[in-house]
């Protein structure tokens, strides 16, 4: 579904929980394991020392990248753990039962700060790693206990994260989906057309929008009630849904107005969407016996052109196709050698 795809972006909130979580992570390093690593350095343990020192490290710099915006898992990932699973070799061989108490904060903060999938393998990884060390550095009674306590929180972190990371998504959704259609509301609106500006102008695709208006929609309020109303904006959504792309951003501006982002399709591919949208709508039996039109506006993104000019264009073809009768398509056609060219009647009933 277009939707839940234009979800997915930099501010998603269990990115934004994981960047939170990774900074909390370094400010605990700091508190808890840096004066150890620091007494451990003074009692002349001097590899166990630089060992946590060079955690504590990592950690900082994965919160400092997080509080950038750059993408601190890989070095989570692929520098904190492998360096922590080495360190808390080293610490196994040398005293097993002071090693297995890291391995607790070790898992936890797995969870903290990997996406979930990601902390679950890194999880697996710390038990395949500590499990034959416990075992042969402890007793058999003390390695029982380790084994299962450590299995226990494993546990219970993984279905912490998993409900949180699911309650978190379900939030989302429900902040950017408009209820009753089920298609984007408004918020990502202008993050939408910005990111569609950006991209057309770094990799020169073209982009093109359709501003959509169900026709005379007051009328079919007033004569069969809201709730009628209510089922016809319902089953339009439904039906955009259906006829366009997954890559494809459908919002419900308000009211009975809808604005479609069309990735890749030049205005000749644009019109033809919008021109086969007009006619299912209108063939259509909505609740019933009763028939709706839509009219559409369509622009093509131009070379420099800001987003709010291009919003305006598909919003001035949308009026002049109400303007020239209803149930239409009315394209801005893109500007040559200077000139915008006229409004073009795409299609009629
Ligand atoms: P036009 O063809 O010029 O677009 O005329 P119209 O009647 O469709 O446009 P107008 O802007 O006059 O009326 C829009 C109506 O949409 C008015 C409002 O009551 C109705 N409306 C707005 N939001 C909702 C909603 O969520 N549900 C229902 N049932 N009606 C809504
Ligand atoms: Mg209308
Ligand atoms: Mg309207």
């Amino acid at each position: 579904m277009s939707s839940t795809l234009s979800v997915r972006n930099e501010d998603d909130p269990v990115t934004d929980f994981r960047s939170k979580a990774t900074l909390g992570v370094a400010a605990a390093a700091i508190l808890f394991m840096l004066p150890v690593g620091v007494y451990d350095l003074i009692r002349g343990e001097t590899a166990i020392g630089i060992g946590s020192m060079a955690v504590v490290f990592i950690l900082l710099a994965n919160a400092w990248m997080a509080m950038r915006g750059i993408c601190h898992q890989f070095l989570t990932l692929y520098g904190l753990f492998p360096a922590g699973m080495m360190f808390m070799t080293n610490i196994f061989r040398m005293d097993g039962i002071i090693a297995s108490f890291w391995c607790y904060p070790i898992v936890l903060a797995a969870y903290c700060m990997l996406s979930e999938r990601r902390a679950w393998m890194a999880n697996l990884t710390i038990l395949i790693f500590a499990m034959p060390m416990v075992w042969m550095t402890l007793d058999n009674d003390y390695a029982l206990r380790v084994t299962a306590s450590l299995g226990a929180v494993s546990l219970f972190a993984a279905i912490m994260v998993n409900v949180i990371d699911g309650q978190r998504q379900q939030l989302q959704r429900q902040l950017v989906l408009d209820p009753l259609t089920g298609l984007l509301n408004r918020l990502t609106y202008n993050d939408c057309m910005e990111q569609a500006v950006r991209l057309h102008d770094r990799y020169r695709q073209p982009v093109s929008l359709l501003a959509i208006d169900i026709d005379n929609f007051k009328l079919l309020n007033d004569t069969r009630g809201h709730a009628a109303g209510d089922q016809v904006l319902s089953m339009v959504g439904h039906l955009l849904r259906d006829m366009l792309r997954d890559e494809d951003a459908i919002f419900r501006m308000g009211g009975e107005e809808f604005t479609v982002v069309l990735k890749g399709a030049n205005q000749c591919a644009a019109t033809e969407t919008a021109e086969r949208l007009r006619q299912a709508v209108a063939a259509a039996d909505f609740t019933g016996m009763c028939r709706i039109t839509i009219s559409i506006g369509v622009a093509e993104l131009e070379s420099e052109e800001s987003w709010e000019s291009w919003a305006k264009r598909s919003d001035d073809s949308l009026y002049e196709a109400k303007r020239r009768g209803r149930n239409r398509v009315v394209l801005n056609e893109q500007r040559k050698s200077g000139e915008r060219g006229e409004a073009m009647l795409a299609g009629m009933s």
